[in-house]
């Protein structure tokens, strides 16, 4: 069994689609991919990948670009919003490499879609840009690959999905110029800043020169799901007012955010369908608390290549949906529980968990980070299944 000279359509240039589309091409088969916007990667935010992601990133030969355009934090801190002071501190950098074998790395999204573009554009995808599919019936191809996101059209269309709910929870994003913050405010790390009801996340990216920003707030007024959605910084200014000197620098240094609502998606009973195969967002939207929906398409990518190459179509897709599903549908609701974690409100439940964290960051920082083997830990271009 092979994938090679196989025609598959990928519908979606995003991470899931051209990771998809490089590890397909790589294996023989001819990929086109199909992308509604005119540019690749229009999108100013950050992306953390785990050493789960790095896995694959690596055995698609994009190891090394890859890490040419990355940021290696030294940990990721958790502190107390009001106060500044650390409940927790996970060492990355070197830690991560001893312990999961790969590096935690911080992109700006723009040049991790950089590096896969030209990965895939190398390995012969056709990337056909400005082209928006309005039903895949239109696409006449062997395999079809829908990586149409969060809000996938194929998903309604084909697999029936059910509709989201707003989380009361919504996230403001943007970027910082690096120069306009106060020099202590500036880490080589991913920084939360944990709040009742709201959490601010940070983190450096192209050198250091920039700052990631994500400001989560719980509410009850509703916001889009969108990336490009712009909102006033006097909002998010508004919503954490009360926050310690650090968030407020940062805070105010803000000229342009963007703003998210947080949906909760139902699980999908199913990721693939005849000759369809759903992947990234479009089959396990999850919420940002993990860092690892970009991450599971870059697993779904490699692992539906594979299995599409070792066993045919029918089969192939059903083994990606075997071996992914699970794994991602534990990530989802590990990435939903983040949020109670972070936002636990005031009073005694927070003060005895954050005093638990900080006892257990201090004398034993590996278990901490024990409780990502899990995750990080895997390998799946590794993972040899007995079917
Ligand atoms: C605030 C925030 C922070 C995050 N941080 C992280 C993080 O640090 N680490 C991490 O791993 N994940 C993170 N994520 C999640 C991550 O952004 C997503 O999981 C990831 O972008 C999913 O990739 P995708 O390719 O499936 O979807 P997308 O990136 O949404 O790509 C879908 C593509 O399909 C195209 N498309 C859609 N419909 C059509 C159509 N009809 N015709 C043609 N093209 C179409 C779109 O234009 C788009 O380019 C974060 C998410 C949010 C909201």
């Amino acid at each position: 069994m092979s994938i090679r000279d196989e025609e598959i359509t990928v519908l979606g240039g995003g991470i899931a689609g051209l990771a998809s589309a490089t590890a397909l091409a790589q294996r023989g088969a001819v990929v086109t991919v199909l992308e509604q916007a005119t540019e690749l990667g229009e999108v100013g935010a950050g992306l953390q990948v785990g050493p789960n992601g790095v896995a694959v990133l690596e055995a698609l030969g994009l190891r090394e670009t890859a890490a040419a355009v990355a940021n290696v934090p030294d940990a990721v801190e958790l502190l107390d919003m009001a106060s500044g002071g650390e409940v927790a501190r996970l060492p990355m950098g070197q830690a991560a490499v001893q312990r999961w074998g790969r590096p935690y790395w911080q992109f700006h999204r723009a040049d991790l879609l950089t590096v896969l573009s030209d990965g895939a554009r190398a390995a012969g995808v056709d990337i056909r840009l400005g082209r928006q599919v309005d039903t895949i019936k239109d696409i006449s191809a062997s395999v079809v690959i829908a990586a149409d996101g969060v809000r996938s059209a194929t998903r309604s269309e084909v697999f029936g999905g059910q509709p989201a709910s707003f989380t009361g929870q919504v996230a403001w994003r943007g970027i910082i110029p690096a120069e306009t913050l106060p020099k202590g405010a500036v880490k080589n790390a991913a920084t939360v800043y944990m709040g009742p009801g709201r959490h601010l996340v940070t983190y450096p990216m192209r050198g250091g020169t920039i700052i990631n920003f994500v400001a989560v707030e719980e509410r009850n007024s509703w916001a889009d799901e969108g990336w490009n959605i712009p909102d006033d910084p006097e909002n998010l200014r508004r919503a954490f007012s009360g926050a310690g000197q650090d968030v407020q620098s940062i805070l105010n240094a803000v000229d342009e955010t963007f703003l998210w609502g947080l949906f909760n998606h139902p699980y999908l009973p199913q990721w693939t369908k005849d000759n369809i195969a759903l992947v990234g967002d479009a089959c396990h939207p999850m919420l940002p608390y993990l860092a690892q929906g970009a991450v599971m398409a870059l697993e779904d990518a490699w692992v539906l290549a594979r299995e599409l190459d070792r066993s045919g179509v029918t089969e192939g897709l059903r083994a990606y949906e075997r071996i992914c599903k699970p794994r991602a549908t534990r990530v989802q609701k590990a990435a939903a529980s983040n949020a109670t974690a972070y936002h636990l409100n005031s009073g005694p439940s927070r003060l005895v968990a954050h005093a638990g964290l900080k006892v257990i960051s201090r004398l034993a920082p590996s278990a901490l980070l024990g409780r990502f083997d899990w995750l990080y830990g895997e390998d799946v271009t590794k993972l040899d299944l007995q079917r």
